[in-house]
């Protein structure tokens, strides 16, 4: 196969709210910028709908039109795209050197902006009602259920935080746990129990998520009884983690026990020149405004760097 070599002065890996608004920024002080956009062009707001939380579109505005019009804005300023994945990386030295499918570019300063996927349970019926009632962030799509019912599947830290936050906005929440204590520190565990909206479901699992439309209910096994039993509610939350992009900078930069990357100084990695924005380093906020202003900080620190190099 024939690598054609480019040259870039800057390389973002990722094209959701992170690594578009990080090529904005590179672009708009004069560097050369490639964004690496992978299989998602737009990132994780493609496969949602309303968006009520985003900054500037009071009426909300559907994901991947969200994601339409960052793209185009990059593009407009001057953002060169390759819609291609990134399958290997070289930060021994400078240059350094990214490699797709097709491609191999060569780069002064890499965004890593490959953000992070949920993690799910795996059913028909999840993946059949996911918009429709199914949702892996109480923070983005909680509203939506205002004074309904609501399931909750989880038992961590993430979990109970955003029990805890839909106890605030639900009329019930049931949150179902496989085994009968909870991951979650003792403090949120507290918080939770005293919290007179949230009710658990103790060593339990989901066997299907019900709705044709829309959610009415979840079917749940008892994992030690075997008995079935269905819960009536509007949505059915996922809180089971997420999972980092990070497989292929695995020993090429420092990556944190959970799997995200790690921040050293400000918003470079480990090594000198490999900066890093949005999901995939940042397991407590994952919002596409908090993702869009840490692309915003790591282009910054990209482009100071890039002065005194
Ligand atoms: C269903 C759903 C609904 C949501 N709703 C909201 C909401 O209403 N409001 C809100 O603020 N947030 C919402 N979020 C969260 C929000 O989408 C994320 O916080 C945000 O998209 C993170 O941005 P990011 O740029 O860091 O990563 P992502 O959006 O995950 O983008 C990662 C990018 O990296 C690319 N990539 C991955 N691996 C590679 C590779 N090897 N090579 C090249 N590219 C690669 C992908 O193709 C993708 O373009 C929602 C998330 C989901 C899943």
């Amino acid at each position: 196969m024939c690598v054609r070599i480019f040259m870039a002065k800057a390389v973002v890996i990722g094209s959701g709210p992170a690594g578009l608004t990080s090529s904005i920024y590179l672009v708009r002080a004069g560097i050369d910028t490639t964004v690496i956009s992978g299989d998602q062009l737009g990132g994780q707001l493609i496969f949602t709908t309303d968006v009520e939380n985003f900054p500037g579109f009071p009426g909300g505005i559907l994901g991947p039109d969200l994601m339409t019009k960052v793209r185009e804005q990059a593009g407009k300023v001057g953002a060169k795209f390759l819609d291609s994945t990134v399958t290997e990386v070289d930060f021994r030295k400078q240059p350094f050197v990214i490699k797709t499918i097709e491609k191999e570019l060569t780069t002064d300063v890499v965004i890593i902006a490959t953000g992070a996927s949920a993690l799910w349970l795996g059913l028909e019926s999840e993946e059949r009602l996911k918009g429709k009632g199914v949702s892996a962030c109480a923070t983005c799509d909680g509203f939506f259920f205002k004074d309904k019912d609501i399931c909750l599947v989880g038992g961590g830290d993430v979990a109970i935080e955003d029990a805890l936050f839909m106890a605030k906005i639900a009329k019930k929440v049931t949150v179902i746990n496989r085994r009968d204590e909870l991951r979650a520190t003792h403090t949120l565990q507290q918080r939770a129990f005293n919290e007179s909206k949230i009710e658990f479901v103790w060593w339990s699992i989901v066997k299907e998520i019900q709705g044709k439309d829309n959610v009415t209910g979840v079917k749940i096994e008892n994992v030690k009884t075997r008995e079935i039993k269905k819960i009536p509610c509007s949505a059915v939350f996922i809180a089971i983690g997420h999972k980092p992009n990070t497989e292929v900078f695995r020993g090429k930069v420092d990556i944190l026990p959970n799997g995200f990357v790690r921040r050293v100084e400000k918003s470079r990695t480990s090594v000198k020149g490999v900066f890093v924005a949005g999901d995939v380093f940042d397991y407590e906020y994952r919002q596409a405004v908090t993702a869009a202003g840490t692309g915003a900080q790591a282009a910054i620190d990209a482009i100071r760097y890039l002065e005194t190099k």
